[in-house]
């Protein structure tokens, strides 16, 4: 039976890396009715939006899509579609699994931690004001709801997968409300799940932790802002952006993409690591059941990057996303 998924295929490195992950799904033998949405400057110049009603429909009816990255300009200009869409769905869930992965160079080894992201709200609500001139007031929103509802998930997920530890992140010696209502809301969640330990961390004493011991954090629990600096971090921890994958996650669907952006430094080169969101791709494969392709690629792209002689550049080969490509297909 064909799986009917959303496909976003993005701007910059997007088209081209969604095009990679695409052929690999297909030679895995998994029959997928893609449905190809545009979103940011694309969707403008066809429909006037840049993100589209018949987008979310579409996400809506699958319960499940596909997205490379969207630029979002800086400092100007229309705000973030990929923001607007997690929102727009309630794709409360940032997932972003962190780990070594064969043959891929890293300064560490033993890391293997989840990156569990609060998805919709804190300074991301986007409630920015010039209250004066020269004076601009941004709104950090952190509710309870939200906060309950993004620790218990990292608790459940931490349960179904076997992980052990929560490590809560927080700035709540200086944001005592803000980021005290989201310690609060965690400390209580961590009362129902008495088997999994609970320890909390500032932000930035995380961030040295994290680069001089990676290997003692597990899930790592986040408000929204922090989630997404240190998924960055994170990824430099395993060999860069090119390798990290994600899940946007909500009650009613899912929206896979890899943690890095729309590269413009290196789109339409033939150059940008795919591996991202391939593994993305696998979460979503195994989300919807189709477990066994997911094992197969995965087994593929183990021994690709194992055996080192078709790295992409980021990775300190030469390959081309289309060699490289084809390599995995080779192994599958
Ligand atoms: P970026 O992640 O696009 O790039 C950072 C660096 O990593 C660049 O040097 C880039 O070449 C490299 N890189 C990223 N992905 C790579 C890959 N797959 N293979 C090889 N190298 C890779 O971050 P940025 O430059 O800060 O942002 C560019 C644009 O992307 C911005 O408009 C930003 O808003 C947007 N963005 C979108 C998303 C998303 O769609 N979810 C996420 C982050 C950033």
């Amino acid at each position: 039976m064909a799986h009917r998924i959303t496909l976003i295929p993005g701007d910059g490195i997007g088209p081209e890396v969604s095009a990679a992950v695409v052929r690999i799904i297909e030679a895995a033998g998994v029959v997928v009715e893609w449905e190809e949405h545009h979103a940011g400057v694309r969707a403008v110049e066809q429909s006037g939006s840049t993100l589209p009603q018949a987008l979310l429909d579409s996400v809506t009816a699958n319960r499940v899509a596909l997205k490379g990255p969207v630029t979002t300009p800086v400092g100007e200009g229309f705000t973030s579609v990929n923001v607007g869409l997690r929102k727009a769905l309630d794709l409360y869930a940032n997932l972003r699994p962190v780990s070594n992965l064969p043959g891929v160079p890293s300064r560490f080894q033993g890391v293997d931690m989840v990156i569990v992201r609060e998805n919709t709200e804190d300074l991301y609500a986007g409630l920015e004001n010039e209250i004066v001139p020269g004076v601009v007031a941004g709104l950090k929103i952190i509710t309870a709801t939200a906060s309950e509802r993004i620790a218990r998930f990292a608790f459940r997920h931490a349960v179904d997968n076997g992980r052990r530890k929560i490590t809560a992140i927080h700035k709540a010696n200086i944001m005592k409300q803000a980021d005290g209502l989201f310690l609060r809301s965690a400390r209580m969640v961590a009362k129902e799940f008495p088997d999994v330990k609970y320890d909390e961390k500032i932000v930035d004493n995380a961030c040295m932790q994290l680069v001089m011991r990676p290997e003692q954090f597990d899930v790592l629990l986040l408000p929204n802002l922090y989630g997404d600096i240190v998924s960055d971090l994170g990824a430099g921890l395993v060999g860069g952006l090119g390798v990290v994958p994600g899940a946007n996650l909500g009650e009613r669907s899912a929206v896979f993409e890899a943690v890095h952006g729309s590269a413009p430094d290196i789109a339409g080169l033939d150059v940008a690591n795919p591996t991202a969101l391939l593994l993305s791709a696998l979460m979503m494969l195994r989300h919807i059941g189709e477990r066994t392709p997911a094992d197969v690629i995965f087994g593929a792209v183990s021994r690709v990057l194992a055996a080192g002689a078709t790295l992409t550049r980021d990775l300190g080969g030469t390959a081309s996303t289309t060699q490289y490509t084809d390599a995995v297909v080779g192994e599958i």
